[in-house]
């Protein structure tokens, strides 16, 4: 049964605070609380003295309970991150690996070695729009990838491909297909 939210309302007020709602009652009110209350009991919704829920008072009130929000679903992974969780594990990690290249490439102060290592960028995830861009990084822990985070652009992309140039062994990566 569809009750309105005032009708809703005085059935919550007489279920939790009897007291307000016989006092409505009693005083034969024809407004607000008093005439809902009575329209209530008349539906067989309210106890004849106004004190109680029937049963069909508190079923009345779980059919007009508010269906809880449905969850929103965690968003489905962007273009680009799925791109780039590509890109990290299938070509990324293997071929640093290959390379040897399995510490901290930057070991500012701070530095952790091989530990919370990830990819750092030469460019910002926003400015990144081809392939090539997704592929030149630097393995760094996160130390230094926060300390590089804050460099002006110019001079992270810089810093990335200064190191790039200079490895020992370079990272080779698979050739990417011609458009
Ligand atoms: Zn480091």
């Amino acid at each position: 049964m569809k009750l309105t939210q005032s009708q809703v309302r005085m059935l919550q007020s007489v279920r939790s605070q009897g007291q307000q709602a016989v006092f409505a009652w009693h005083e034969g009110r024809t407004t607000c609380r008093g005439r809902t209350l009575y329209s209530l009991h008349k539906r067989g919704m309210v106890s004849d003295d106004g004190l109680c829920l029937t049963d069909a008072g508190e079923q009345a009130l779980n059919d007009n309970r508010k269906e809880p929000k449905p969850r929103k679903a965690l968003p489905k992974a962007g273009k680009k991150v799925r791109a780039w969780d590509e890109i990290r594990t299938k070509e990324l990690k293997p071929a640093f690996k290959r390379a040897g290249v399995v510490e901290c490439e930057l070991r500012w102060p701070g530095c952790m070695k091989d530990n919370y290592l990830g990819f750092a960028h030469s460019k910002r995830r926003r400015d990144i729009t081809t392939p090539e861009q997704m592929r030149e990084v630097l393995i760094c822990c996160q130390n230094c990838h926060d300390a590089l985070d804050l460099r002006p652009h110019a001079e992270t992309e810089a810093i990335v491909q200064t190191i790039i140039a200079a490895r020992r062994v370079p990272v080779v990566l698979p050739v990417l297909p011609t458009k």
